[in-house]
């Protein structure tokens, strides 16, 4: 099924996201946690790509076990800023093959020392969405920043290349993940002014430790709230405690977004289930919710 139908058939959809492990020795790692997983019942499953060196036949082999083992629809992850014509034409017959038409297109981080702007075959996400539609069956995701991507100093104008995307197809958007709601409201505002009118989903990613927060911070700007900070200062010689008070606040971050009527929550779950369970059980007594 069409992520895309998901969301037009349910208030909010509930979706997960997990990475392919790093060596192909953990491969049974990752089926136990999809296993504990698929017992939550998320609308879909993504499966990311490319980062931590997977490339994307581990994405495939683990979407594709997440539709056919448990019968919920999976979204691969696919990034293109160092992929040729025929490589990203190879990946997508690929996905046909294992029944999989939906696809979170990226344009993906530069490597190090990238010294190719502008001249690769696929530039920016907008290039690759153009691509997949261009095939007609699949159903496309894209990427959305609350706080602006990274590299993009002028966030109006990063509003400019989201709308590109949404016009050349995204079906659906999948946002950064963030730490203070209102972001996320006030953004749905400046994509309904900027007549930006597609399906938004917010990513959420729980708190596990300072490390993780500062690294998560590096790579993509989210800014912190004063109570995240004051409560980082709180349990800093209390790893046990931080962790499950993150998990916590994500939760509380979900149910007041449900609460509020979006149309979806991603929940980035590191691939531990105890945070996607943690998540779910608090939206358990929503109606909106699952
Ligand atoms: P784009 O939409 O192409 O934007 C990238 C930058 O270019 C932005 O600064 C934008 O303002 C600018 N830009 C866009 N279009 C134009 C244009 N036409 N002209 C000039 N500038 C333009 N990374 C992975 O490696 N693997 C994953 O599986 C993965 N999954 C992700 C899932 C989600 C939900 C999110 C939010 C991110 C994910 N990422 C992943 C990270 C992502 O690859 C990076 O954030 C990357 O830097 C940007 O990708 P994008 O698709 O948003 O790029």
């Amino acid at each position: 099924m069409h992520i895309g139908d998901i969301f037009e058939q349910k208030k909010t959809v509930i979706s997960f996201e997990v990475f392919p492990p790093k060596k192909d020795g953990d491969i049974d790692t990752i089926y136990k946690t999809i296993d504990e997983l698929a017992h939550l019942r998320p609308d879909f499953i993504s499966v990311t790509y490319g980062a931590g060196g997977s490339g994307s036949k581990s994405t495939i082999d683990i979407a594709s076990l997440i539709k056919r083992k448990y019968e919920i629809e999976a979204l691969a992850h696919l990034t293109c800023i160092t992929s040729t014509e025929e490589e990203i034409k190879s990946t997508l017959e690929k996905l046909k093959q294992n029944n999989l038409y939906n696809v979170l297109a990226l344009r993906g981080d530069y490597p190090k020392n990238y010294n190719q702007r502008g001249q690769a075959r696929y530039n920016y996400a907008v290039d690759l969405i153009e691509e997949i539609k261009a095939k007609g069956s699949f159903c496309v995701g894209a990427a959305a920043y609350p706080e602006g991507h990274i590299e993009c100093s002028d966030v109006q104008r990063d509003l400019e290349y989201l709308k590109q995307k949404v016009n050349v197809g995204a079906d659906f958007l999948i946002t950064q993940l963030f730490f203070d709601n209102q972001l996320f409201y006030r953004f749905k505002e400046k994509l309904d002014r900027a007549g930006i009118d597609c399906k938004l989903s917010a990513g959420i990613m729980p708190i596990l430790s300072k490390q993780q927060v500062e690294k998560m911070i590096y790579m993509c700007g989210a800014s912190l709230p004063a109570k995240v900070i004051k409560l980082l200062v709180k349990y800093e010689n209390n790893p046990e405690s931080l962790k499950k008070w993150g998990i916590e606040y994500a939760a509380e971050q979900a149910e007041e977004l449900v609460s509020n009527g979006v149309d979806g929550v991603h929940i980035y779950t590191m691939n531990q289930p105890q945070i996607a369970r943690a998540i779910v059980g608090k939206l358990k007594n929503l109606s909106q919710a699952i």
